[in-house]
């Protein structure tokens, strides 16, 4: 493992998830971590010191109504910008909010975006529930970015890139697909909820935007939701003012343990990396499983971007089932396991497992010939334990 990559003061970006953010001074000495603090209205000495605040609020930080943050929102703020090498963040009550809230803020009527194939699925579905009606158009480019070239429209305004995709992980040339962009006028936004700042930092390879779903990885805890925009300065006011026009704000109670979540980081997902690549080393071994999903494996088509790009790979290792495996056997299979936990999301410590429908997530690529894909999060259970479970949902696959 590498050492983490440096900030502009020359510390290490581990070193940095310790102490980005920290409390202020507060009555004379300060809290290790930063003090929870509840606010709608902030009381002010006189007329004339509530207008200064107010007045400083639109470019720098400002404590002056609630909707605006608080000094704990403000701090997470600070260390996800440390996180992301961005100017500022803003936070947002889901990941699918800041999703939304992104292409609301760099995206009008009469205006083209390109979104990759391999993004999270809900965000395709804000193609007809909100592009359509709202008349943005959009089109699909190949995970790995082939043929984007061709793709571009005069009004595009926006690339929309997932790296490592949703499901089975495709890595694109962000760098390139930044230079084809920006040589046409439009901005990059990459869904950056994968890499979580630590194991990939789109800003850093030319991309205007990067989002996640803190409710991942950096709360870690699988017991609160949030999601996070974090921009270049040039790229900053548009959603800075969208977001204070409509009212966008989070809980600072969520704030503060995405904020405890963050310190440990990237310990967990070390500890998740070495866990997951034995779960996908032993995989590879399995007979009925056709392919092994993770890009650190050599044999994963994004392999050698992977190496230039990230700094590591997480928890997440999805598997294709022979493609003669009926979908009662897959049901069996995943029924029988009892670490892995059914259920929605990642990023939390725990071991879960998810039948993913790769025909309904891909649009440009062809899914229909291949066997089932299921998406194992390996957590911090002892991998000798996680595969023990495994190997118990393989005896019963083939018991139909
Ligand atoms: C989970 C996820 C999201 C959405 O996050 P929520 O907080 O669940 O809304 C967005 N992008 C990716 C890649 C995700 O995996």
């Amino acid at each position: 493992m590498s050492d983490s990559p440096k900030d502009t003061a020359g510390q290490s970006l581990d070193t940095r998830l310790a102490h980005a953010g920290k409390a202020p001074a507060y009555f004379g000495g300060s809290p290790v971590n930063t003090p929870l603090v509840r606010a709608s209205t902030v009381l002010f000495d006189s007329v004339a010191a509530m207008r200064e605040t107010r007045a400083r609020r639109g470019e720098e930080r400002a404590f002056s109504y609630g909707a605006r943050g608080t000094p704990t929102t403000f701090a997470l703020e600070d260390a996800v910008s440390e996180l992301e090498g961005a100017h500022r963040t803003r936070l947002f009550p889901t990941g699918l909010a800041a999703i939304g809230m992104v292409l609301l803020s760099y995206l009008k009527p009469g205006d083209h975006v390109l979104m990759s194939d391999s993004v999270y699925e809900p965000a395709r579905k804000l193609v007809h529930s909100f592009l359509d009606p709202y008349g943005i158009r959009c089109s699909f480019f190949a995970a790995d970015g082939r043929g984007i070239e061709e793709l571009f429209e005069p009004n595009t305004k926006l690339v929309y890139a997932e790296c490592p995709g949703s499901l089975v992980y495709e890595m694109c040339d962000l760098p390139k697909l930044a230079e084809l962009a920006h040589a046409r006028g439009a901005l990059v936004a990459a869904d950056n909820t994968w890499g979580s700042g630590v194991q990939y930092r789109p800003l850093a390879l030319g991309a205007d935007i990067s989002l996640m779903a803190a409710t991942k990885y950096l709360s870690g805890h699988s017991d609160v939701m949030m999601g996070t925009v974090a921009t270049t300065r040039e790229a900053w006011q548009p959603l800075n003012e969208r977001c204070d026009a409509f009212g966008m704000t989070v809980s600072p109670d969520d704030a503060w343990l995405v904020l405890r979540g963050m310190r440990t980081l990237s310990a967990r997902l070390q500890m998740h990396e070495r866990h997951a690549m034995e779960v996908a080393h032993w995989l590879q071994a399995r007979p009925e499983v056709a392919a092994v999903f993770c890009p650190a494996l050599p044999q994963h088509p994004g392999h050698v971007l992977w190496q230039r790009d990230c700094r590591g790979t997480n928890g997440l290792v999805s598997f294709e089932l022979q493609p003669g495996i009926g979908n009662a056997a897959v049901e069996r299979f995943v029924d029988a396991l009892s670490l892995f936990g059914r259920g929605s999301s990642w990023g939390g410590y725990e071991s879960l497992v998810a039948w993913a429908d790769m025909r309904a997530a891909r649009s440009v690529t062809d899914w229909s010939a291949r066997g089932a894909v299921i998406r194992l999060h390996v957590g911090l259970e002892a991998p000798s334990d996680l595969l023990r479970d495994l190997e118990g949902g393989f005896a019963v696959l083939g018991a139909g």
